[in-house]
């Protein structure tokens, strides 16, 4: 493997430049940077051109086919999405370059996209190009999907691309798309972790509406509607809904333990969840982990400070963990809140799947050791926020959220914010991994 690293990141920041948003809707999506993506794709890496069935679906999604003569084993999938978010205006001159101009300084590259997700597809790309090149057989079928709006809930995009696989009867054996990466600073461990998202919690904005007697706030009764309701909040946050102690978080703490300051590892035994409890309660993140959180974010009452609400709102964000429902969600809101108010579901989803942690598991473990020798250690972990792979689900049973690239928690505040940026040495990491996890997957 000879990885021309001035060459790819060259490329990242050529895709860099094609400024790829999207939209919810269908109707107002603006489909010309996904097909200038499409077009550059082919440009770039012409082996893989010739050697993959390529199907755009939806418009804008690709699927990449590399079948193999006679496969051993279910096929393995990358996947990205093309489309990146909006710089927010008012952050505009903070940064130090065009957001869409793909600047390299110092063996940087800056821009939209460089961490989110780009770089991961740039990275399978090469790596695939140059196994072509070196004369890579595939002994199990390759897939590559490309999404046009993951950042908009994935609905057009790579929804569809999985229709299609299902209308096909196929089945995958492991997907990795993006999620967790190597992190420098797990629950305040220093050195290198990998972290491995192998399920996403679900979520639910749920409105909550109590009525109330109008009029002037002279003789008001004791509890105004607004007041009702935000009762039924404080209620909500005072009793959460049990923590779940999942296998993930097991794995996740055992193997993090020896490297825990002995002041928590000796109180953490993950076989008693009263003692996680009491561990982790302080800790936000890890109670995000652990489980269904409740976020109350938006509240209404009458419109003038003399008025009484004739009807007051307030607006809950949950973030559901495998393990629960969104039944079970709502049960637990009505036992809390009593059957004195409205309950609307607003939007919301179900939590994925957890996927295995078998031998293919391992054998991604294995790869990322292999391509990063100074890491310490591979953990799976919950992720709170939502991907593209969850549409997956139904077709695979080893979805693993990774993205093999080395970022510290100072870094993460880029993605979504401002000076997004990839080093050529992590641009690197990347096309290793993809490289050697090809070679392995066959084994
Ligand atoms: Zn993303």
């Amino acid at each position: 493997m000879n990885i021309k690293i001035e060459e790819a990141a060259k490329h990242l920041s050529e895709v860099i430049q094609i400024k790829s948003l999207s939209s919810r809707n269908y109707e107002e999506i603006d489909f010309e940077p996904f097909l200038k993506i499409h077009q550059w794709l082919k440009e770039t890496y012409p082996l893989i051109h010739q050697r993959a069935k390529v199907e755009v679906i939806n418009t804008g999604a690709l699927l990449y086919t590399f079948k193999a003569k006679e496969s051993k084993k279910l096929p393995l999938l990358f996947m990205a999405h093309m489309d990146v978010v909006p710089v927010d205006e008012e952050t505009v001159d903070q940064w130090k370059f065009d957001a869409f101009s793909g600047t390299i300084e110092n063996r940087i590259i800056y821009g939209r996209g460089a961490k989110d997700m780009k770089n991961q597809m740039v990275a399978f790309f090469e790596a695939t190009e140059l196994a072509l090149k070196d004369g890579k057989e595939f002994d199990y079928d390759l897939y590559f999907c490309l999404g046009y709006d993951e950042e908009n809930g994935g609905r057009n995009g790579m929804a569809k691309i999985v229709e299609h696989l299902k209308q096909n009867g196929i089945k995958i054996g492991t997907v990795i798309d993006e999620g967790g990466t190597i992190s420098n600073n797990v629950m305040g461990i220093p050195g290198n972790i990998a972290l491995i998202g192998v399920c996403e919690k679900g979520f639910a904005n749920v409105k909550i509406t109590a009525q109330g007697i109008g009029g002037h706030s002279s003789m008001p009764p004791i509890h105004t509607a607004l007041g009702k309701v935000c009762k039924a909040a404080s209620l909500l946050e005072e009793q959460q809904m049990p923590i779940i102690v999942s296998d993930v978080f097991k794995e996740m703490m055992n193997t993090l333990k020896p490297f825990l300051p002995d002041e928590i590892s000796s109180h953490l035994d993950v076989n008693d969840s009263k003692k996680v409890e009491a561990v982790v309660a302080n800790m936000a993140s890890a109670n995000a982990l652990l489980r269904t959180t409740t976020a109350v974010t938006m509240a209404l009452g009458s419109p003038a400070p003399n008025v009484l609400p004739s009807i007051a709102s307030i607006m809950v964000n949950f973030r559901i963990i495998p393990g629960d429902s969104i039944d079970s969600l709502i049960n637990h809101i009505s036992e809390v809140i009593g059957d004195d108010f409205e309950l609307e579901l607003q939007q919301c989803s179900e939590p994925s799947k957890i996927s295995k942690m078998d031998e293919e598991y391992q054998l991604l473990q294995q790869t990322i050791k292999e391509v990063c020798p100074e890491l310490k250690a591979a953990v799976p972990f919950v992720m709170v926020g939502a991907t593209d792979s969850k549409y997956f689900d139904d077709i695979c049973d080893h979805i693993y959220k990774f993205g093999p690239f080395k970022c510290s928690e100072e870094e993460l505040k880029t993605i979504h914010g401002v000076n997004e940026f990839l080093r050529f040495e992590d641009l690197e990491l990347g096309i290793r991994f993809f490289y050697q996890m090809l070679q392995n997957y066959g084994k």
